[in-house]
């Protein structure tokens, strides 16, 4: 498999471009507009929405195997093109239980996999059935989009029942309703699997996150040996059962009472996996390449004792490059910065991140370097 074609050309896609040349593999890609970050790395590009199944249709023509950087897709469509021939990589079965919300929570728990109570909130539930599946839970709540969530778009606390009912007016979106877990702390795990059916996973990291977004990575989490070996066997449970080829990301949650539940699968590479560009032998981009490619994967271990990644966030509506706080990010020792290159700076949009490499693992100066960086990136 020489030709990978990538659904979605953002900084996931962009991110595989050197171990696209590494493997000696050419990246085409399928992306709506000409300034997205991976039309930059891509051999060539078919310009077009990620749910465009007559793009992808083009796309496969030019590519011995298509995988995904975007989930966002039209899996009937996609169903026609692989039921003649055109090869998957996560196949389409692989994706289907986990596009929705709601059907991702049912098959994760068929599994036996451990996840925050939850129900539908559909147009069949009776106002009472609602009430008493709601007090069963207790506020506050949290209400899901069941298709098409990101970075916390369509995830709100609930803290009532007027919250609840001023939010449900005159939308006709599926929701997803779940327990608050009053989270100690969120992790997160990257895992792999490869043609042959051989499951590596990364270090178990923890994730802080601030309005429902990624704001820093911590590589390893502090954790116990047994919450490892626990995340360990949920990721080999979930991509053997799904048979996936790929790389996948696991959002987890750590409860005050030591418990491990899985929040969300990531089906693709994720930006809990970032540090691994820098601190690992393998990273995530060239594993999922590997993996796609049907090679043998690669040694997922860090090479450094730890390290921190920063997501720098927009903050502003700007065409800036930000050339000089870069400049001094970049002056950090050990300090590997990516810059994403879009073309427009938004509030909330993921712009670039830092990967600062540490010679111990200690959590506070993790977080003081966090914290460093982010005083030279946002505004004071
Ligand atoms: P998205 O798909 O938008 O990333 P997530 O379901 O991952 O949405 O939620 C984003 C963040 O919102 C989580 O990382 C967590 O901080 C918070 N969150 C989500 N679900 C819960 C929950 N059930 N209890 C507490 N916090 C939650």
């Amino acid at each position: 498999m020489k030709r990978v074609g990538i659904i979605g050309g953002g900084q996931l896609a962009w991110m595989m471009g050197d171990a696209a040349k590494k493997l000696g593999v050419e990246l085409i890609v399928q992306t709506p507009s000409k300034q997205d970050p991976a039309v930059s790395i891509a051999q060539e590009t078919v310009f077009a929405q990620v749910d465009d199944a007559a793009a992808t249709e083009v796309l496969a023509q030019k590519c011995d195997v298509i995988t995904f950087e975007n989930e966002f897709v039209n899996l009937e469509a996609l169903a026609v093109l692989e039921n003649r021939g055109v090869c998957f990589r996560p196949r389409l079965a692989a994706l289907a239980p986990l596009l929705d919300k709601y059907h991702q929570r049912c098959y994760l728990q068929a599994l036996g996999l451990p996840v925050p109570r939850f129900f539908a909130l559909d147009n069949t539930i009776q106002p009472e059935e609602l009430q008493s599946k709601i007090e069963h839970l207790g506020f506050p709540i949290v209400l899901k989009s069941r298709r098409h969530g990101y970075d916390g778009q369509g995830t709100f606390i609930i803290k009532d029942w007027a919250s609840l009912e001023q939010k449900l007016a005159g939308i006709n979106t599926l929701y997803l309703i779940e327990e608050f877990v009053p989270f100690e702390r969120e992790l997160a795990v990257i895992a792999a699997r490869s043609v042959a059916g051989e499951v590596v996973t990364y270090p178990v990291v923890e994730t802080q996150q601030e309005q429902q977004v990624c704001r820093r990575v911590i590589a390893p989490a502090e954790i116990t040996v047994n919450q490892a070996a626990e995340i360990d066997a949920i990721a080999h449970t979930l991509l053997n059962h799904l048979q996936v080829v790929g790389v996948f990301g696991i959002e987890l949650f750590l409860t005050t009472d030591g418990r491990v539940l899985v929040n969300e699968i990531a089906p693709r590479t994720h930006n809990s996996g970032h540090f691994s560009l820098d601190a690992c032998e393998t990273s995530q981009f060239e594993q999922h390449l590997r993996a796609v490619c049907g090679l043998a994967l690669g040694d997922p271990a860090l090479k450094t004792p730890s390290a921190v990644m920063v997501n720098l966030l927009g903050y502003e509506t700007s065409q800036s490059d930000y050339q000089s706080q870069r400049q001094q990010i970049a002056e950090i020792p050990q300090s590997y910065i990516h810059w994403y290159g879009k073309a427009e700076s938004r509030p909330g949009r993921k712009l670039g991140h830092v990967t600062v490499l540490l010679d111990r693992q200690n959590q506070d100066e993790a977080i003081a370097i966090a914290r460093t960086i982010e005083s030279i990136w946002y505004p004071k």
